[in-house]
């Protein structure tokens, strides 16, 4: 990283003519987060936590997902930290729980895995709420959500564990303080400090793009997922080198609808994230950015990268450049356009 990018690591994420922009991390592992978190990043927008499940021969105990939970919630302290509950399918298989099928990315994947297995989903969102308990800052995501029905479902098992919790922490308060006349009031008092995080879903079915109002009235954030979102609206498998020419994140069908979702999102007064690789490309975050989405979340490495072109390009400008890209019909000329503009900007 030049010294110049790294300069702007402390700096807040704002255009010239004042329009700020969150950037947070993706993350998959503990270690390195602690590091990263110097990079000027505020919070973590998507953890996987099928990566710590990958490099293992059985599923975590609760016990131990917890430990490895609070060690990312401590990374960012003073900041969310979005976990998304076991995105595995599609590409990403655990050695251990074996999924065999034709079409893996319209298969079983990700939330229609730990619904059809609870046992799985509840222990993993105890683990999350349990490593929360003295930080706070702990938002947990929805991978691969497609309908309603879905989303009704991991709340009500989120809420089960979360009561659940709570019952266990002030019965274990309750022995600790087994003299004390005013246990009960203690206790009571302590548990309620247990807080329900926040719950979002991300955005990366084409489905949910038309069911976003009644989605809204479910949850607190949305996150775009790029990749999927890309690969699912193109109909282009994102691993397939067959057809990678046609799988692409500058598609006008891709922006167009990304155009839609902030606008519905802020109508609709939910806030708006996007966790795919498009954030992390210059010429995608300053369209991001454009279009109003409230944070962009990336890998350690671009973020200040993409700091100092936020904090070097004027929001009326970028405004400009989103309005002719969205009048333009195929991805060359997207590309030419926006390549030709960030030449401009230097
Ligand atoms: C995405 O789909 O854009 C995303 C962020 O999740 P993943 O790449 O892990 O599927
Ligand atoms: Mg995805």
């Amino acid at each position: 990283l030049t010294e110049k990018v790294m300069q702007v690591a402390n700096k807040p994420c704002i255009t010239p003519d004042g329009r700020a922009v969150e950037l947070q991390l993706n993350a998959g592992l503990s270690e390195g987060v602690e590091h990263s978190s110097k990079l000027g990043a505020l919070g973590i927008g998507l953890y996987r936590t099928e990566i710590p499940f990958m490099n293992r021969s059985c599923f975590p105990s609760e016990h131990e997902q917890t430990k490895l939970y609070k060690d990312v919630l401590s990374a960012f302290p003073k900041h969310a930290v979005t976990m998304r509950t076991l995105d595995v399918g599609g590409d990403k298989s655990l050695p251990y729980f074996p999924i065999q099928e034709d079409n893996p990315f319209l298969g079983w994947r990700g939330i229609r895995i730990t619904l059809d297995h609870p046992e799985i989903f509840l222990v993993q969102v105890r683990a999350m709420m349990r490593a929360n308990q003295r930080l706070g800052n702990l938002e947990i995501m929805l991978p691969m959500v497609s309908s309603v029905e879905e989303v009704d479902e991991a709340i009500r098992l989120i809420n089960q564990a979360y009561f659940e919790l709570k019952a266990e922490l002030k019965a274990d308060i309750l022995e600790q303080l087994i003299a004390d006349e005013k246990a009960e009031l203690k206790a009571e008092k302590i548990a309620q400090q247990l807080v329900r995080p926040k719950i979002g879903i991300m955005l990366e079915v084409p489905s949910v793009i038309f069911q976003l109002e009644d989605l809204a009235k479910r949850v607190d954030f949305f996150s775009v997922g790029s990749n999927d979102l890309t690969q699912y609206l193109l109909a282009v498998d994102r691993n397939n080198s067959q057809v990678s020419n046609l799988y692409d994140a500058f598609h006008p069908a891709v922006l167009r609808a990304l155009n839609n979702i902030a606008q519905e999102s802020a109508r609709l007064l939910v806030p708006i994230s996007l966790c795919g690789e498009l954030a992390s490309a210059p010429s995608g975050a300053l369209l991001l950015l454009a279009m109003g989405f409230d944070k962009l979340s990336m890998n350690a490495h671009n973020v200040p990268r993409i700091k100092w072109i936020i904090r070097h390009v004027q929001f009326s400008q970028a405004q400009a450049i989103l309005a002719h890209v969205l009048t333009l019909s195929t991805v060359k000329q997207v590309h030419d356009y926006l390549n030709e503009q960030l030449e401009q900007l230097g």
